[in-house]
C-alpha cells in the first residue's frame, strides 16, 4: 500500500494530458520547482545515426554502412571492411548536423512535455572537433523544436554534473565525475538493449513516454 501521495495517482485517469498536468503539479509542489528533464539529441530526438549514413554514403557511395536499427554497440558506427579514414572524415562533415532529422514523434513530444509543466532542457555532448557539432545543434534544434531551445539547450560532455531530476538518453552508461542527482530513462535503440536503469521510452508516439517521465517523478518523491 502507498502511502505517500496516492491521491493523485488513483483520482487521475491515466495518461491524459489533464492528469499528466495535475501529477506534474503535485510533484512540482513537493520539490518546491517544477521537475527539471534533460534531453539527449543524438539518437533521442535527432536521427544521428542515419544521417551519419547518409554522409558515409555522400563520401563514398560503396561504404559498407550498418543500418542505423541494427548498430548493436554504441560506437558500432561501420561494417567489416570500412576504412576508417572515411568514418573520421564523415564525424568531421559539416553535413552530419545541419541536414539530419528528427526523430518522429520529438517535435510533439517536445511541446507536450513543456505543456504538462515540465522544465525542459536539451542536453547533449557535442563533437567538438566538428566545426558545426554547436553550432549545427543549435541550429537544428531551433528549426525542429522551437526557439525555446537557444536559451535551454545544455552542452557539456559531463552530464552527471548537471543538476535535474530526469534524462532521457540513449547511451549505455552515463558516467562523469560524480553521482548524477537524475534518474536515466533509457531511450530504446537497438544498442542499449543490454543496458538496464529500470526505466525506458520505446518512441515519442502517444503519451507512454509521459506516463513514464511522470512515473519516475513520482517514485523519486515516494524514494
Ligand atoms: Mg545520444
Amino acid at each position: 500500500l502507498t502511502i505517500s501521495a496516492p491521491s493523485i495517482k488513483l483520482a487521475a485517469e491515466p495518461c491524459s494530458l489533464e492528469s499528466l498536468t495535475a501529477r506534474v503539479a503535485a510533484v512540482t509542489d513537493f520539490l518546491g520547482r517544477a521537475p527539471i528533464a534533460f534531453v539527449d539529441m543524438d539518437g533521442v530526438v535527432y536521427e544521428w545515426g542515419a544521417q551519419l549514413n547518409r554522409v558515409l554514403k555522400s563520401i563514398d557511395p560503396d561504404f559498407p554502412i550498418v543500418p542505423d536499427h541494427l548498430r548493436n554497440h554504441f560506437g558500432h558506427l561501420a561494417a567489416p571492411g570500412a576504412e576508417q579514414r572515411v568514418v573520421d572524415w564523415a564525424l568531421m562533415h559539416p553535413d552530419l548536423y545541419t541536414d539530419g532529422e528528427a526523430t518522429s514523434g520529438s517535435e510533439a513530444a517536445l511541446e507536450v512535455m513543456r505543456a504538462i509543466g515540465l522544465d525542459v532542457f536539451l542536453c547533449t555532448t557535442p563533437a567538438w572537433k566538428n566545426p558545426f557539432g554547436y553550432s549545427g545543434k543549435v541550429r537544428f534544434a531551433a528549426d525542429n523544436f522551437g526557439e525555446w531551445t537557444g536559451t535551454r539547450t545544455i552542452f557539456t560532455h559531463d552530464k552527471t554534473l548537471v543538476f535535474g531530476d530526469v534524462i532521457v538518453d540513449d547511451k549505455p552508461r552515463i558516467t562523469g565525475l560524480v553521482t548524477p542527482h537524475w534518474d536515466h530513462i533509457v531511450f530504446d535503440r537497438s544498442y542499449n538493449q543490454d543496458y538496464d536503469t529500470g526505466y525506458r521510452i520505446f518512441d515519442w508516439f502517444g503519451l507512454d513516454w509521459a506516463e513514464t517521465i511522470v512515473s519516475v517523478l513520482e517514485e523519486r518523491v515516494d524514494r
